[in-house]
């Protein structure tokens, strides 16, 4: 999660909808098939297996994952060998994992840092019956390094928690592929850069996507969903969504039904009202995405006294509720893979594109 600073951030007011949440049927899927698959792979994403990959994300080895710098390069080396163990391809063939986010890049929008060469990571189910729609799945990659005492920001929760869920997540899909059960469409797991510099690494993809970005069904966007904040104290069962009704009455209703289903949290949406002063649904990665009109949901779990400090480290997350919200983005992105229709963004704004 990006800190805001105000003078830059009043940008265009994107979403004037309002909140019109009916409860649709979910028509169209394969439910009965799909139901218990779901649930199957979904339980193949443990507290046990997050831990273990983000006390080794978090540590100290990757000092704090500053855009471009040795500690980020080890966390894209960590992210890509975690791929091709798992024998879950690159989009951009090979072995490369890598999209170049190169400085040129980075500097027109941050002045006077010299940032140097960056990189987002991408892996790739191809879906078996709809592989040229795309579901994205998001974290950022990055956080915001050392400060000048040369003391760690480890960023477990901002954003390892969304990094760790990814790699689960991807491995639970590769799963279900391998024993045939594959997504009907496609998935991208993007693991952005500079995140913590203004959403650059979401920024270029967007800019420069993989795949057309009017081929992008959705993106799923986690950043900080292992920890507690200060309203839900003693009731951690909660994940703030954002951004989920505001372009597709649709994707909200799975959102909601999916839940309900499998994971009965809290879903907090204090955050997604319009007026709401933090503008969190302008601060992540998804927004990128939304800008062009491609339905989102931003998975978040509110700040607390160790956002943006040296004290957010791994052994302060909470893994069974890191455990609960990845299954739930896991149900919804299985949902929105594998329903007969694509879903509809019955609220797109018909917005310029190139102004934006
Ligand atoms: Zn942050």
């Amino acid at each position: 999660m990006r800190k805001i600073f105000y003078a830059a951030s009043f940008i265009a007011l994107l979403s004037c909808s309002t909140t019109q949440n009916t409860t649709k049927k979910l028509g169209g899927s394969n439910e009965n098939t799909n139901v218990d698959l779901s649930l199957k792979y979904a339980t193949t994403i443990t507290a046990k297996d997050l831990g273990s990959h983000l006390f080794t994300y978090a540590s100290d080895e990757y000092e704090g994952r500053d855009t471009g710098e040795p500690g980020q390069k080890k966390a894209v080396a960590y992210l890509k060998s975690f791929y091709m163990k798992e024998g879950i391809p690159s989009p951009l063939g090979g072995d490369d994992y890598y999209q170049e986010v190169p400085a040129s890049f980075l500097n027109r929008f941050v002045r006077g840092k010299g940032l140097k060469d960056s990189e987002n990571v991408v892996a790739f189910i191809k879906g078996t019956e709809k592989p040229d729609e795309i579901v994205v799945i998001s974290a950022h990659l990055d956080h915001i390094g050392k400060n000048s005492n040369g003391e760690i920001y480890n960023g477990a929760d901002d954003d390892g928690s969304g990094t760790v869920a990814i790699l689960e997540i991807a491995q639970a899909f590769k799963k279900a592929a391998d024993e045939g059960n594959g997504p009907k469409r496609s998935i991208l797991f993007l693991h952005v850069t500079g995140e913590e510099k203004g959403l650059l690494g979401s920024k270029y993809y967007t800019q420069n996507p993989i795949f057309p970005i009017a081929n992008t069904v959705t993106d799923l966007n986690i950043d900080m969903i292992g920890r507690v904040d200060e309203k839900h104290k003693g009731n951690p069962n909660y994940i703030y969504l954002i951004g989920s009704d505001k372009l597709s009455t649709e994707l909200h209703n799975i959102s909601e039904a999916m839940n309900k289903k499998y994971t009965n949290i809290e879903l907090d949406y204090e955050y997604n009202a319009d007026d709401d002063p933090n503008r969190f649904y302008y601060r992540s990665d998804h927004y990128n995405f939304a800008k062009y009109d491609v339905p989102v949901i931003f998975y978040f779990n509110g700040t607390h006294e160790d956002y943006h400090g040296i004290g957010d480290t791994a052994d302060k997350i909470n893994y069974e509720m890191l455990q609960s919200r990845a299954r739930l983005v896991f149900h919804t992105a299985w949902e929105v893979a594998n329903r007969t229709e694509r879903i509809v963004a019955d609220k797109a704004q018909k917005n310029d594109k190139a102004s934006k």
